[in-house]
C-alpha cells in the first residue's frame, strides 16, 4: 500500500492514502507537495489542532473542495478547527463553506466510501492533551471488512488500542528517541512518543508494521539510524520498523525512505 507523507514534530505532519483518498493531518506543505493528487482527496481527518497539523488545512480543501464534497473529520470541541472554516470564505477558499466538516469523538465509525459495506475509519482515543484537554486530540484506524490496513496514534504514546483486529500498519508518534532529549513539559506519560516506550507499546498491539512519525527535528537518518536499529535489536521486536525522518517528503513510506 502506497502510503505518502511528511512528519516534523512542530513544522508539520501529513500522511496520505491514496488507497482510500485519505489525508490525516492537514500540516503546512501538504498541498504544495500533493498538487493535484488534493483533487482525489474524499477525507481529511485531522487528529487534533495543533498548528503542525493543521496549518495546511485551507490549502489543500481550496483543491480539494474545489469541484466536489470533500469532508473533514476533527475533534469535537477543536475551536481552532471552527476557526479555520470560518477563515475559508475570506481566504480565498470559498468552497470551504461547502466541505463537509465532521466532529468526531473516539468510538465512531465513518464510513470512507457511499457503499454499504465500504471501509470506515474507527475514531481511536489519544492522550495528548491540546490546550489542557485530553478529549481534544484523536487517532484514526481504517477499518477495511475484517482486516486494520493502518491505525495511526496521532500525537501521543500508544495507548492500549482498542481495535478489532491487529493494524497492518501501525503509525506511532515517535518524537524522541533518548530520554534525555525530552522536554521537561512533554515527560509525562502520554505525551511524545519516546523510542523504548514506543516500541514497547507498539509490541503490545502487534503490528505488521510500525512506522515511526512526528520525530524531533533534531534527528536524522545518518546519526540516528544506528540508534534505532539497536534498540530494536535489545528490545527484539519483531515487526519491521520504518522511521520517517524530519524534513523530507517520503512518497512510500513502506518501502522506506
Ligand atoms: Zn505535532
Amino acid at each position: 500500500m502506497q502510503i505518502v507523507g511528511f512528519s516534523t514534530a512542530q513544522v508539520a505532519t501529513w500522511i496520505y492514502v491514496p488507497a482510500y483518498r485519505l489525508l490525516l493531518d492537514a500540516g503546512d506543505g501538504a498541498a504544495a507537495h500533493l498538487g493535484a493528487d488534493c483533487e482525489d482527496i474524499d477525507t481529511i481527518a485531522i487528529t487534533h489542532q495543533h498548528r503542525d497539523h493543521l496549518a495546511g488545512l485551507l490549502e489543500v480543501v481550496s483543491w480539494a473542495a474545489f469541484e466536489r464534497v470533500c469532508r473533514i473529520l476533527y475533534p469535537a470541541e477543536s475551536d481552532h478547527v471552527t476557526a479555520v472554516r470560518q477563515a475559508g470564505p475570506t481566504q480565498g477558499v470559498p468552497c470551504a463553506a461547502t466541505a463537509r466538516w465532521t466532529a468526531v469523538r473516539a468510538g465512531q465509525r465513518i464510513p470512507l466510501t457511499p457503499a454499504e459495506a465500504g471501509p470506515q475509519l474507527l475514531v481511536l482515543p489519544a492522550t495528548h492533551a491540546v490546550r489542557k484537554t485530553s478529549n481534544r486530540a484523536l487517532g484514526y484506524a481504517i477499518v477495511d471488512g475484517d482486516r486494520i490496513p493502518l491505525a495511526v496514534t496521532g500525537d501521543s504514546a500508544v495507548v492500549p488500542l482498542d481495535l478489532p483486529a491487529r493494524p497492518e500498519v501501525l503509525f506511532c508518534d515517535c518524537t524522541y528517541l533518548s530520554r534525555q532529549d525530552v522536554l521537561e513539559p512533554y515527560a509525562g506519560l502520554g505525551q511524545h512518543g519516546l523510542l523504548d516506550r514506543v516500541l514497547a507499546n507498539a509490541a503490545q498491539v502487534g503490528p505488521g508494521h510500525l512506522v515511526l512519525y512526528h520525530l524531533n527535528a533534531r534527528y536524522n537518518a545518518v546519526e540516528h539510524a544506528e540508534r534505532v536499529r539497536e534498540t530494536c535489536r535489545t528490545q527484539n521486536v519483531p515487526f519491521p520498523v520504518t522511521v520517517l525522518w524530519p524534513g523530507a517528503v517520503c512518497r512510500d513510506i513502506l518501502a522506506a525512505c
